[in-house]
This record gives C-alpha cells, structure tokens and sequence, in this order.
C-alpha cells in the first residue's frame, strides 16, 4: 500500500508518499525516515503509485494500533488546511494537544471478576480504543490521572488581602517585612498566600502579625463553586427560537439576542437534548478569563453531567485528563473550552456550541492560523452535528451568511430581566484639562453610583500609566530594543514596559540623549485612570482588572467573585471586564477613551469597537436599569449613532456597505502573508519573490510593506496582502499553498492569515 502522509511539525502545505507492507486506516499515526530524521507522520489518504523511476522509501513502524483521530477528522483537517492554507501536518498536530502527557493517565477497568489499572497508552495498544470506547459506555472502564495528588483546579488556596484603607494605613509604623507585604498589596489588593510568601520572601509569622493588626486578612477560597441552578422557564421568546433551530436541527444556527437576552439559556436546552440521546457536547467560550464563572454556570445547569474545562491555563496533566476522557467516551460530557477544544478527537460528539461568536480570540494566530468559528463549521456539517453561534454582536461574515441564509437566524430583542441600559455619548471637545480623562457629567454619575451602594465598570483601552514617556526638551522617545514602539510607564514600580515583548527598564532620571530631567509622558491607560479616580473618590474601594494584575484564571474568579459579590465600588479595567461578567449590581458602565481604537490600522477596527461598546454595555443593568456613559471626540459621526442606539443591525448594514466597496470580506477572501525574520532584507525579498508570483497570477495584490508594527522581539516585519473572490481561492487553493513552500525557508518565519479577523499589528 502506498500512503499519503503528513509530517507532523513541518511547516509545509505538501504531503509525502511512503510505502506501507500492510494496509493502515487513515488517522493513524506512523514513523517515516524524512529528510535525514525520524519524523512521526499522519497517514491522511491513499496515493497513486509513483512514476516507475521514483522509488519510494518505506515507513519505518506504524505508531497506532488504531487511530485515534478517525477518517472523518482527517477530512476535516484536509478542509481546514485548504481553507486557511495552513501546513498539513500542523494542522493534523492540533489533534494531540492533550495526548503528550499519557504516561500520567491510566485505565481502571472494572468488571465483576476482575479489575485493572493500566497506563492508558499501553493498555490501548493492547486492546485499541474500539474496545475501550465500548466498555466505557457500559461504565466499566474509566479513565483517572495516576497519581492521586489534587489537581490545581479543585486545591482550595489561602488569599491575603488588604484590608485597611490608605488613610488608616499613614497614621502606622511597620517593620521593613511587613512594609514590603504592604506595598506589594497596595498595588494589587489581594494574593495567593504561597505566591506572596516566595515572591516577597517573607515568613507566615509576618502577614500573621499584620493580621493580628487587622490591616490584613487571610482567607480561604475554595474554586469553581457551584451551586445547582433551577431551570430558568423559556420566555415566549426564547421558547421560540429553540423551537425553531430544533425544527431544523442539524444547520449552523446564529443566535443573534442583545446581551442578557437569554441565549444561554436557550443553548443549554439544545445541549440537554444532544445529552439526552446520550452524545457529549462541547462548548467553546472566548477566554480563559471566562471559564470558571461558565463552569460553574454549565456545573450548576447540569449537575447530572461530566463537565470539564480545557485551556492553556490547565497543567499538562489535568489537560491530558480531559483530553483521553473524551477520546474514550464518558457519558454524558461537556467540554467548554477555548478554541483548542475543538480538536480534541472527542467520542461521540453531539453538537458544538460558540459562545461569543466575535470574539477575536477565536482566531488563532500562530501558525496553524485559523477561525474557530469556520473550523467548527467544517467539522459540523462533516459530522453531521448541529452548531450554535451565539453574539449580540456577530462577526460581520457571520452575520452576513446569516442575512444570506448560509447560517440559520435568530433573534432575541429583549431581556427576559432587567432592562437594556441607556446608552449616553458624553462630548470630550472643548472639555477643561481636569476633565481630560474623567469628564464632569461621569463623575457626577460614578457620584449617583455610590451613593446607591452599587457597581460602576469603567473601561479604558489600555493598560498603564501613560503610553509612553518623551523628553520634553529634545523630543526623545523611550523605545522598546527588541520593538521599535513606544514603552509604557508603570507608576506602580516606576518601570518602563514593553506591553508587544514584556522589555522592562526603571525610568531613567534623565533623557539618556540630551540629559534634560524634564520627561513627559503621553496617553494614559488604566492605572492613571485608576489614580484619576482615587483622588476623586479617596474613601470609594476601587478595582483594577487588566493583564498587569490579573495573570491567571483564578485571579480572574477571585476578581468577579470581589465584584458580583459587592466588595468593591469601581472597577477600572481594560477589555478583559467586558467579557461576559453577569453581575446583577453593576448599574453604571463608562468607557472613557471609546476613540481610541478606531485609528487602528485595520480594515475590521470599527467592527471590534462597536463589538466591545456593545458587550460593555450590556454589563449594565443586567437586573433592574443601567446607564452606559461613552466618551467621545466624535460624538456627531454616524459610528455613535450607532452605538448610542444599541443597533448592531443598522451598524453592521452600514458597515458592510463600505467592505463592499473596498473589497474587504465578507465581499472577498482576504489573504495576508506576514514574513519575519531578524534579517529585514531576507524577509522583504521573500515576498517580494511571492508578490511577482500573484501579480503573474493577475491578482489584486498590495505590497510587500512593512507590517504596522514593523519590528516585535527583535524580528523585522512585512506583509504582503491579497484580495481575491472566493469562488477564484478555491479554484488557486493549490497554487497559492505551492508559493507558501516556497517561501518557507531558513532565517525567516511566515506567517498565513485567511480573512484574519484584523490586519493587525
Ligand atoms: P445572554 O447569554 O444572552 O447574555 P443569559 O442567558 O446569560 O443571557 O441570561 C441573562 C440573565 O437572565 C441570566 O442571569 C439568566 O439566568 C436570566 N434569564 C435568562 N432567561 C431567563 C428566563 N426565561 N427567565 C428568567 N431569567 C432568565
Ligand atoms: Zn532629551
Ligand atoms: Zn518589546
């Protein structure tokens, strides 16, 4: 048999023949001889015998006693690969993201007369995963980690938190230990006892001394609780829209609902149903960030069901865990997960929910490049299975299929609770320089806010004190090395920081050109508005949430947890806060550089404007009425309008009318090809050489330039951008993925987007 393999790792579009003595499936994996080394590679077909004077080389040894990514998986990678022009045998690596850790799972069979445990790996190559799969359903077989240490996301973990307010705090005198606890605290209010032990260097007994002092207090956090949730009743609404995507089932369906408007609501009810025909399901939402309020949610739904979260986030191990438990089969499953889940070869899969459709994230953009959201179509409708898009503000090429009726439509208007908030511009022209950042009328309602006793949610664009810092006598600019952008200032710590590479310097005193003391700094970002407000508001308990101080998922509960339960007044935070937090009390939501974004270079930096305005406002009012307050400089230009109105439809008709014009998608297939190399010449001659070869093509081809930000980590950055109609990619799939390997080589790194979701940097 002569089989067409992938190698995997190769970032190459082209697959290889290989003779094989005996007949292996497709999916399996096999040893090959390639290029002087021994490769793992992916049978993906059958080929043709070659030429008579080609010989073939053999594979060296078949890896899978049986596959463990079916035939129907493979063609699912075959359409991704060709769809995205994405490496083959990258693609096909994504599959086994949870696999590499085996020798930390076993399988406990069980039976009457007889019991096992077995490392998983071995006892598959043994009986093969068919077997394995049929004793699970019986519930005779399960799959657990080997050793029985706690696994992080079940350890309950001890927090310190400060407790006492600046003004207590200036009247006391402490040792220089516990000095240190309380700087580091003031800066982010609350820590994981054993982290701030080890990065601080302090002992127990002195965060225990400051307890005794009541200036801290340490508490135990137990993760992830949940609570079974009564089934809300469906409004007529609702009730409506299940109604119809059931009635047409196995279609892509988008349900488009203003937030809170219930369309979780009404996907739970779909995945009860897959569940009920005794099929698993999977549920992908944007973020890490998001997981744990969701797991709880998905636990406390269905307490029945096996629900498990899958994300870079989790160790190696209790990845692997998830990972074989849904290769093997568990009964009744949900997986909810970020877009890696969706290649988890996972048993009997029932339907695929997205939650959060718009969101960028979804979009990964390391090589393999791809869009979750069209990856799951492709597995969708090979499978068989029903998806499920959820937004209140849909990708536009979401949207666009849907209005053509590609994707089925769904409208929810209304929220079954609450009310949808009041959306009011506020004009930042001719403001005074105190109200620069916070304006006269949003301070007045962060007033009204506070006196209620409820929540305000403030958002900036950036994270950081200022944007950058510059010379005020010679105009220097303190810049990233390895980047060539402009440092952000931390106040907290005085550091510069290179927000693209993690580059951090302490200020200098002096301009390193001219010498000058007078530096200057531009922009702000969420700690100055953070200072803005703690100047304002001196006895109000305010929040910061952005990536400096918020690391990981469970720093992130803790945070929501501070804010749903009503432990804090303001939350400052950048766009992390407008990701799905559902909490009742927030009646305020402000966003006080809404301009900001759209000078972004890119063709979609409307689109994920309006998106973020949209989700942050619906955080707003999600029980009784809210107001969302958006500072502007343009407050007349027909983008507010839009926003101010909460019309995601009339926007998104608007919008596409000018993608129509200018030949951007949904209207074309955009293609961008970014090289990079720490060598500018190699990668500008690349695609300078991939450039003449589409413009041979006859196709509309723009560049090689350099990308908007020309240099990240010390690598020089062009791309190369191509607009094409997509009946003309289809037909050129094979040609373009030709050019790309060609290209490929050593000193350089490229990099393929397929209607990227943003030309961005
Ligand atoms: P979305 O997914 O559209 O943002 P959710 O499903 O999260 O909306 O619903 C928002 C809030 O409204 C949640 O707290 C939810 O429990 C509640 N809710 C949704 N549907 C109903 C209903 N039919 N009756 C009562 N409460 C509901
Ligand atoms: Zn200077
Ligand atoms: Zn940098």
């Amino acid at each position: 048999m002569i089989v067409d393999v992938a190698i995997a790792g190769l970032p190459l579009h082209r697959t290889f023949s290989y003779t094989c003595e005996h007949s292996v499936p497709i999916g399996t994996r096999v040893l090959v001889d390639f290029r002087g080394r021994r490769s793992t590679a992916y049978v993906i077909g059958e080929s043709e015998a070659p030429p008579k004077d080609v010989r073939l080389k053999n594979v060296v040894r078949v890896v899978d006693s049986e596959p463990l990514v079916s035939e129907r998986d493979v063609k699912v990678a075959i359409k991704v690969s060709e769809a995205f022009l994405a490496p083959m045998g990258k693609v096909m690596d994504l599959y086994f993201s949870g696999f590499g850790e085996f020798s930390t799972i076993q399988v406990v069979k069980q039976t009457e007369d007889d019991s096992e445990r077995k490392p998983v790996w071995e006892w598959l190559q043994t009986h093969g995963l068919h077997r394995a799969r049929r004793l699970a359903a019986d519930a005779k077989l399960r799959i657990e980690a080997v050793q029985k240490a706690p696994l992080s996301s079940t350890k309950r973990r001890r927090l310190v938190e400060l407790i006492a307010s600046i003004n207590e705090l200036a009247g006391l005198k402490f040792g220089e230990k516990q000095a240190k606890v309380i700087n580091y605290l003031s800066m982010k209010p609350c820590e994981d006892l054993q982290v701030l032990l080890t990065r601080l260097g302090v002992e127990r007994r002195t965060i225990d001394s400051l307890e005794k002092r009541g200036i801290v207090k340490v508490k135990e956090e137990t993760l992830a609780p949940w609570v079974e949730q009564k089934r809300v009743k469906l409004t007529a609404a609702q009730r409506n829209v299940k109604n119809r995507i059931e009635s047409d089932f196995y279609s892509p369906h988008l349900i488009m609902g203003v937030t809170g408007s219930g369309k979780t609501e009404v996907y739970f009810e779909l995945i009860e149903k897959v569940l009920a025909q005794g099929k698993n399901a999977l549920l992908l939402v944007p973020e890490i960030s998001l997981t744990p309020q969701i797991i709880a949610r998905v636990r406390g739904r269905f307490p029945q069901a096996n629900v498990y979260p899958y994300h870079s986030h989790l160790s190696k191990r209790e990845r692997a865990l998830v990972w074989w438990k849904a290769v093997i089969g568990e009964s009744r499953m949900i997986v909810v997960g970020t877009r890696s889940a969706l290649w988890i070869p996972m048993h009997d899969l029932g339907i695929v929910v997205i939650d959060e459709e718009h969101d960028e994230s979804y979009y990964q953009t390391a090589e393999p490049c791809y869009d979750a959201a069209v990856v799951a179509r492709i597995k969708a409708t090979i499978y068989g299975i029903p998806l499920i898009l959820s937004s209140a503000s849909p990708s536009l090429s979401t949207y666009h299929a849907a209005i053509g009726g590609d994707i089925k439509l769904h409208r929810l208007k209304e929220r079954p609770v609450g009310s949808m908030p009041q959306v009011k511009l506020i004009d930042m022209r001719r403001k005074k320089p105190e109200e620069r950042i916070i304006s006269y009328e949003l301070s007045r309602s962060l007033e009204k806010t506070l006196e209620s006793g409820k929540v305000a949610l403030v958002l900036a664009m950036r994270k950081a004190f200022a944007n950058y810092v510059a010379c005020a006598r010679c105009g220097y600019v303190f810049k990233c090395p390895r980047c060539d952008i402009g440092l952000s200032y931390h106040r907290s710590g005085k550091l510069l920081k290179c927000h693209h590479c993690g580059y951090t310097v302490s200020l200098p005193g002096v301009c390193p050109e001219c010498g000058s003391k007078e530096l200057s700094s531009r922009g702000y970002g969420t700690e100055r508005v953070e200072y803005e407000l703690i100047r304002r508001f001196p006895t109000a308990r305010i929040l910061r949430f952005d990536r400096e101080n918020v690391t990981s998922p469970t720093e992130t509960e803790h945070l929501i947890k501070e804010i749903v339960d009503g432990n804090c007044d303001i939350v400052v935070g950048t766009r992390l806060i407008s990701k799905g937090l559902d909490a009742p009390n927030v009646n305020l939501v402000a966003v006080v550089d809404a301009d900001r974004n759209l000078s972004i270079p890119s063709f979609s930096s409307r689109e994920t404007l309006f998106q973020l305005l949209i989700q942050m406002s619906g955080r707003s009012g999600r029980r009784d009425h809210g107001v969302s307050l958006i500072q502007t400089l343009e407050p007349e230009d027909e983008f507010f309008k839009f926003v101010k109105a909460n019309d995601y439809e009339g926007f998104a008709q608007f919008e596409m009318e000018k993608r129509r014009v200018f030949r951007y998608p949904p209207f074309s297939t955009l293609i961008r090809v970014i090289a990079s190399s720490p060598d500018p010449l190699i990668a500008r001659e690349a695609l300078g050489r991939l450039s003449s070869e589409l413009l041979q093509m006859g196709l509309e081809v723009l560049g090689p330039t350099e990308a908007p930000l020309p240099k990240i980590r010390g690598e020089y950055r062009f791309h190369v951008m191509l607009k094409l109609d997509s009946a003309k990619f289809q037909e050129l799939s094979k040609r373009l993925a030709d050019l790309l390997d060609k290209i490929e080589g050593s000193g350089i790194r490229v990099n393929c987007f397929v209607n990227p979701r943003t030309t961005f940097p």
